[in-house]
């Protein structure tokens, strides 16, 4: 073993384990692990084939069914200065791929080399989440303070805290709240597009990062008279109303549908005089009713929650995603548009492209794919980490 191995813990695991990190995989599960004797909860590791090989150094958890987070092939002496070496990466990665926005995901967990750490950005506030027990430590969010203030200057930053989360990795619970600064509401702008922030309010971290590239794609081919379903805080609608004749937009949730308002408030002047029109309803009886009803449009947008929360839930949610998209291809005129998406990882790209032939085919419609898209930029997938790709948007042309 390296000297410098010897310093952390060690985690001895399996050579199927092992062989899944050869892959290029970063996780190891519980049932791949041989030995952890005297490792505590949230430790760094050394990480060890099963013939006392090092393998590389890792986070632990004793409680999730991912005991193993890779976060390096060399051993790790110093694990703050490599958070630090990390955080300056995904800052650099960031000024390459983002463009037109003062709102975007800085750190992805995986994604960034850093399992269990979500950091988001918007405008003068940022906003973060602690997955795992290694990222809960204190000496992280000092790190995590320090660096992130040093490169973003924030008025402020504040901790959203998932109770689910915290419980599946045995920590303790523990409430949102401001970690520097006392500011907690800014507004911030996507190409153009403002959205009102609340730092401590609303869905994930206030809003749908991961769908920035892709408004700006729908906004470019929308048009007509448009239906956004599923449409939170007015995303899709904020973007479709400038260049569509009418735009209503649909969502269960009436806290959402107040801030959507106040969102159109603020980009009303480019909307030349119209009004997006908001229902709170549930999107399945209001498209039953629609249709019944005979209405038709040009454009619909389809951005439900995660249908498929785990692998077998897949034949149920493919079920629900093809009923909401025959739904809608009834509803397009020809020449229409659809923009179609999910964010189950569990339903990957080939389901949905499939699903969404078998609601075409059959509603009589014939699609062209106009673009398949996924999530933004700044929600780096790992090719060899399949976990870290789990956003579908595709544009559709409706033809006859
Ligand atoms: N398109 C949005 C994100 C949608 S998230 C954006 O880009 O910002 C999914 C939304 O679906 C949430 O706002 C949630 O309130 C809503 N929702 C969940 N179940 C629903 C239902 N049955 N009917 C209508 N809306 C629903």
């Amino acid at each position: 073993m390296p000297s410098s191995a010897l310093s952390i813990p060690s985690v001895k695991i399996s050579s199927r384990g092992a062989s899944r990190l050869k892959n290029g995989h970063v996780w190891v599960y519980r049932s791949d692990v041989l030995s952890a004797a005297a490792v505590s909860s949230g430790s760094v590791v050394g990480v060890q084939d099963e013939r006392g090989k090092f393998v590389g150094t890792a986070l632990y958890s004793s409680a999730s069914q991912i005991a193993v987070r890779m976060i390096s092939r060399e051993a790790v002496k110093d694990f703050p200065e490599l958070l630090r070496r990390r955080i300056a990466d995904a800052v650099a990665y960031r000024e390459l791929v983002v463009r037109e926005t003062d709102a975007y995901r800085l750190i992805f967990s995986e994604g960034d080399f850093l399992p269990g750490l979500i950091v988001d950005r918007y405008n003068d506030i940022v906003s973060l989440q602690i997955l795992t027990q290694a990222m809960d430590a204190d000496a992280v969010s000092e790190v995590l303070i320090s660096e992130l203030s040093n490169h973003l200057h924030p008025a402020s930053m504040v901790e959203r805290v998932d109770q689910k989360i915290r419980q599946l990795e045995q920590l303790p619970a523990r409430a949102s709240g401001l970690l520097l600064g006392d500011k907690t509401s800014t507004i911030f702008q996507m190409n153009g597009v403002r959205f009102h922030f609340d730092a401590l309010a609303g869905q994930k971290t206030g809003a749908f990062l991961d769908q920035r590239e892709n408004y700006a794609a729908a906004a470019q081919y929308g048009h007509g008279e448009a239906l956004d379903v599923f449409c939170y805080q007015g995303g899709f609608a904020l973007y479709l109303a400038p260049r569509c004749k009418q735009v209503t937009a649909v969502d269960s949730s009436r806290p959402a549908l107040e801030v959507a308002d106040k969102n159109a408030e603020l980009n009303r002047a480019s909307f030349a005089g119209k009004e997006i029109e908001w229902v709170e309803a549930n999107a399945f009886d209001l498209l039953k009713d629609y249709a019944a009803a005979g209405r038709q449009y040009d454009t619909v947008v389809l951005d439900p929650p995660a249908f498929a929360k785990t692998k077998s839930d897949l034949r149920s949610a493919l079920r629900g995603y093809k009923e909401l998209n025959l739904r809608a291809l009834k509803m397009l005129r020809p020449g229409g548009l659809l923009v179609t998406c999910s964010c189950s990882y569990h339903v990957g790209q080939a389901d949905f492209l499939e699903m969404l032939a078998e609601a075409a085919r059959d509603a009589h419609r014939t699609l062209r794919l106009v673009e398949v898209r996924g999530q933004s930029r700044d929600h780096p997938v790992l090719l060899n980490v399949p976990e870290t790709g789990y956003l579908k948007c595709v544009i559709a042309h409706v033809n006859y």
